[in-house]
């Protein structure tokens, strides 16, 4: 199903021009317009969903595989040493385009693509708590 104003629905469909590097009947991988790095790709299902939590079961299913593919052709192709996958969810997390994408950023060494947080401390009961409420909610 597509969403009439979402960019990213018109360039999965094909109706605004991409680069694209993958395409099957449900996702479109296509090079990032600001990318972090060289090859910076996102994947895009054709069917609009805002997010992970808006996300069909089948598009869930697949979408990593897809990654994982298209991955393995940038180490082969670009060289790179490493590479990071991103998928970010909700404002506070950095989406800024609200159709559910993956990113896949080839890393280089040395390079300044940042994808990293500062590591915290934990306190063990705290965990423990964290980890009951979490296995608690899940469905
Ligand atoms: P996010 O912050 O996770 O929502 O990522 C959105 C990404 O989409 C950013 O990395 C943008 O550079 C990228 N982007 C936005 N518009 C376009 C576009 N028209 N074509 C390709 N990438 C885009
Ligand atoms: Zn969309």
């Amino acid at each position: 199903m597509r969403k009439d104003d979402c960019i990213f629905c018109k360039i999965a469909a094909g109706d605004i021009p991409s680069n694209t590097v993958y395409e099957d009947e449900r996702f479109r991988v296509i090079l990032d317009l600001n990318p972090a790095s060289k090859g910076h790709a996102l994947v895009l299902p054709k069917n609009h969903a805002d997010d992970i939590f808006d996300l069909s079961e089948e598009d869930r299913a697949s979408v990593l595989s897809v990654a994982a593919r298209v991955a393995a052709a940038m180490k082969k192709a670009l060289c790179c040493s490493g590479i990071n996958i991103v998928q970010n969810n909700g404002e506070s997390a950095g989406q800024t385009v609200k159709h559910f994408h993956l990113h896949i950023i080839p890393r280089y060494d040395g390079d300044s693509a940042m994808v990293l947080w500062n590591p915290g401390k934990s306190d063990p009961e705290e965990q423990k708590k964290t980890a009951e409420s979490i296995k608690a909610a899940l469905e």
